[in-house]
């Protein structure tokens, strides 16, 4: 169910599913690797993909013993190219290159490809300059010619099918949820996800939008704001309030704004998240180079340790994960190097240093939560227990800086799958709801023992509700020795 021993590392990671985990074996390995949120996105694939998937994710951690969550990705209104016959091409430097919306969509070529977006002609004219695959492959616009839109490459590469496509400073992209956004949103909650996120939203209308279409089909998942257009830095703060995580989506958001600017924003976006008490997932290329290489370069070492600086609660692998030759490795490489990065994050002062950012707090959990951190950090506290039903004392908690691990003690299972993604917190499963302190302790404290979280002697905290297996009514802490 959870790690035997206190766990070592604090931030998580999500790992993007495809072609190259569809074996069980696989995904248990990456699992058992560190990988607590899968991300099933939606753009890629049938209904019948996801769903397998999903399955195969279930039956994996069960296999393993762990507990992971399911992140469905909405596909948005990202324009994309069509098919290749081989699959992929390989796009020179100066060569023309055409995208041609009357061409069949399975039938690109070195010459042309197609695309869905039939009125790409009427949105480009001569001198625009696209950019595919997140900014990798760059076209110039020549001409314009009916369907067809004639390009000059300006950096070549591999191009391979269904990869994104932007004209460079935005405005291609419409509103957020699509037909097929609707339809995928009845999917997810059929798929059951832990996790829903929207592609490309501009405001907080967008993300009350999916949430409303989301519940209304039965579906409970957090809903994930993915921060993706220049449109949403401008509506950060509606857009972070009206979700429940959010995640600085690099990809687009670098082809929009212009990758210089990606570094101060990605800083923003988790400030931003982290000041709103929203768990924050940092996205897109953070170890590219494993696609094809067992290690990762030293760029990526840094950008994934300062990401665990910056305050994420996750870095996510996509294409690395997906796609890649070494999936296992990448999802071992990240957890070696956030490990190694929050051993300073901590030496620099964790611990002391609070900053209570909010000057009243929202309720009593919260109040709760606080001061436990507090109490906590000043004191040679090994663990924190947090009773709960919702996960959202153990949320607040984490929105703290501490290296004290949270275990969110719980007999809801949806709620052990929601807490994987927030930083520093671990799911139990625990189901005595008996309020008698003579029989709740004492299991607590088994509980506790028997998964090597602490031991007999240490000093742990606890946290609960007056009346347990209510949600959102944590209203009291104590500090408790270890006794069997
Ligand atoms: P998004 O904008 O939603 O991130 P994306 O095209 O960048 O879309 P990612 O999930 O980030 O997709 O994955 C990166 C790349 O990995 C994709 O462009 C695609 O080539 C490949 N990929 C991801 N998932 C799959 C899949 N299920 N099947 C095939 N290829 C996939
Ligand atoms: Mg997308
Ligand atoms: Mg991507």
């Amino acid at each position: 169910m959870t790690p035997v021993g206190a766990p070592t590392r604090r931030a998580k990671i999500v790992a993007t599913l495809g072609p190259a985990t569809d074996d069980l074996h696989v995904l248990a390995a990456l699992i058992r690797a560190g990988a607590g949120v899968v991300r099933v996105n939606f753009s890629h694939g049938s209904f019948e993909d996801h769903a397998r998937r999903v399955q195969l994710v279930r039956d994996a951690a069960a296999s393993v013993g762990r507990v992971v969550s399911v992140l469905g990705d909405l596909s948005g209104p990202k324009i994309r190219i069509e098919r290749f016959v081989d699959g992929r091409i390989q796009l020179v430097e100066g060569a023309p290159f055409t995208l041609d919306v009357s061409l069949d969509p399975m039938e690109g070529s070195q010459d042309s490809v197609g695309c869905a977006y039939k009125d790409l002609p009427r949105d480009v004219g001569s001198g625009d300059v696209l950019l595919l695959n997140d900014g990798l492959i760059v076209l110039e616009v020549t001409s314009v010619d009916g369907p067809r839109v004639h390009t000059r490459v300006v950096t070549g590469g591999e191009l391979s099918n269904n990869k994104g496509l932007n004209r460079r400073g935005g405005g291609l992209s419409a509103g957020a949820l699509t037909d097929k956004d609707r339809a995928d949103i009845q999917i997810a909650a059929k798929l059951e996800v832990d996790y829903l996120a929207v592609s490309f939203p501009r405001c907080a209308a967008d993300m009350i939008e999916a949430r409303r279409l989301l519940r209304a089909a039965g579906g409970t998942a957090g809903l994930v704001s993915k921060i993706e257009r220049a449109e949403a830095i401008v509506n950060l703060e509606e857009i972070v309030e009206a979700s429940d995580v959010v995640m600085v989506a690099r990809g687009d958001l670098g082809v929009e704004v212009g990758y210089a600017e990606l570094t101060g924003l990605q800083k923003q976006i988790i400030q931003t998240a982290r000041h709103h008490f929203k768990p924050v997932i940092t996205a897109t290329q953070m170890m590219e180079s494993m696609i094809n290489n067992p290690v990762p370069t030293r760029a990526e070492v840094s950008d994934v340790a300062n990401a665990v600086l910056d305050g994420t609660d996750a870095v996510m692998l996509s294409a690395e994960s997906a796609v890649g030759r070494y999936p296992v490795k990448a999802v071992e490489a990240m957890a070696q190097v956030i490990v190694g990065a929050e051993k300073y994050q901590i030496a620099k002062g964790g611990r002391s240093r609070q900053r209570f950012e909010r000057k009243e707090f929202q309720g009593t959990d919260e109040a709760i939560a606080m001061a436990v951190m507090y109490t906590a950090n000043h004191m040679d506290v090994k663990a924190i227990v947090a009773l709960t039903e919702s996960g959202s004392t153990p949320l607040w908690m984490s929105r703290m800086r501490s290296d004290i691990p949270i275990y969110a003690f719980t007999r809801v299972e949806s709620t052990r799958r929601r807490v994987t993604l927030y930083r520093g917190v671990y799911p139990v499963a625990f189901d005595v709801t008996h309020t008698e302190p003579s029989i709740l302790y004492p299991s607590i404290f088994r509980r506790a023992v028997e998964l090597g979280l602490c031991a007999e002697g240490d000093r742990i905290i606890v946290t609960k509700g007056e009346h347990s297996g209510v949600s959102g009514g944590t209203n009291s802490m104590k500090i408790l020795e270890v006794r069997i």
